[in-house]
């Protein structure tokens, strides 16, 4: 190398060190947020919702922000935010910190080395540091994951396991205050032919202005979903999300062909190699695609390109994030062609308050990409110190 060269590779070596891009603190904290009502899952009911908040600042003083979310406690997915707090605390955030938050897949890479699983601990770290990155360079986070393919999504809102009355009075509210146009059903909580009954009956009082989903949360074996499915593809549910347990991708291959009723794969998909699984195993329709789930946006990313490489449609599916979090799926959601299949990222709607100086705008039955740099989102620190637990 002559010496010319290796002057001119020292001062680009200097232009690009960018050391205000170095992580300087990570600071995790948990709230509780109460929900503007009871939503229901198959085995638990949650009053409040708690999130396991993110923050990673560099040393320019750029903060960005990352939920841990998941959907009413460990049932799920084994994981809560009294797991994943001590996790980041101690695991994970000694990995990031002194790191550039432009060795974004660096770090998540190195993260792989110290802590197994744990994607939704992993995700709010993944999504504060895409925040913190796009903030120093004052641009969106969808730049970061290619850019913008669409300004907004539709939503699909989910209710929890109800009576009949109680939802379509819900179904009705939501239609004129909101413009949705979509609605997924709860079940699997109570004795399936019975749950079938309540849903065939709230499909007859609207189901001809409104499309319905179903998502049983893998609590049905085989025989039960067999026997009960075909009565709520004749009464036009136009969706099942994962009837049956996630390891058992022959039943969801099976109920699509005997149903003709698209199926779609939620506790099956918590990896790419699992979207890989289901495709050969031509399981599934439809990819629910959970930035949380997944581990964060670069996990995502790689599921749907082999979702969309198989001709499969992915939604952009949600563990009730607050705000920062939906706004990490909003942004991809809007990056990512493949989420053809609208979302469900209703998050911020459940929740009685919100922590963040503006809030997602959701009309006509969409959620729109806000403005801004990173998330588009910033904090509101009363809120968000009044909601941290003690
Ligand atoms: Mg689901």
């Amino acid at each position: 190398m002559s010496s010319t060269t290796a002057s001119r590779w020292t001062r680009r070596t200097e232009d690009v060190a960018k050391p205000g891009l170095t992580i300087e603190r990570v600071e995790t904290r948990i709230l509780d947020v109460p929900l503007i009502r009871p939503h229901g899952f198959a085995t638990t009911t949650a009053t409040e919702q708690s999130i396991l908040l993110v923050s990673v600042t560099t040393r320019d003083g750029v903060t960005g922000f990352g939920e841990g979310v998941v959907p009413g406690g460990p049932w799920w997915g084994g994981e809560c935010v009294e797991t994943m707090k001590p996790l980041v605390d101690a695991f994970i955030a000694p990995v990031m910190i002194g790191r550039r938050v432009d060795e974004l897949v660096g770090i998540l890479s190195d993260i792989e080395k110290v802590v197994a699983n744990a994607r939704f601990a992993k995700a709010a770290c993944d999504v504060a540091m895409h925040d913190a990155w796009a903030r120093s360079l004052e641009v969106p986070v969808r730049d970061l994951l290619g850019g913008q393919c669409r300004d907004s999504v539709d939503v699909t809102w989910a209710l929890g396991v109800l009576p009949v009355e109680t939802a379509v009075a819900e179904i009705e509210e939501r239609i004129a205050s909101h413009g949705h146009r979509s609605f997924k059903l709860k079940m699997g909580a109570g004795d399936p032919a019975r749950d079938i009954d309540r849903l065939v009956s709230l499909a007859s009082e609207v189901g001809d202005r409104v499309s319905l989903r179903i998502d049983v949360n893998a609590r049905w074996d085989r025989i039960t979903a067999l026997t009960h499915l075909p009565r709520l593809a004749e009464a036009g549910y136009d969706l099942f999300e994962q009837p049956t347990p996630a390891h058992d991708l022959a039943t969801l291959r099976e109920i699509t062909r005997r149903t003709g009723v698209p199926v779609m794969a939620d506790e099956s998909v918590c990896s790419p190699a699992d979207a890989l699984a289901v495709v050969r195993a031509e399981a599934a329709d439809v990819i629910a695609v959970k930035t949380t789930k997944l581990g964060g946006l670069r996990e995502s990313l790689k599921t749907a390109a082999v979702a969309e490489s198989a001709g499969l449609a992915c939604h952009g599916a949600t563990s009730l994030e607050g705000p920062f979090g939906t706004a990490a799926s909003l942004q991809f959601a809007c990056a990512v062609p493949a989420v053809s299949w609208g979302s469900e990222l209703f998050g911020p709607m459940l929740l009685r308050e919100s922590y963040t100086t503006t809030d997602l705008v959701y009309a006509d039955g969409k959620v729109s990409l806000p403005d801004g740099p990173g998330l588009g989102l910033k904090p509101d620190w009363s809120a968000i110190n009044r909601f941290t637990r003690e």
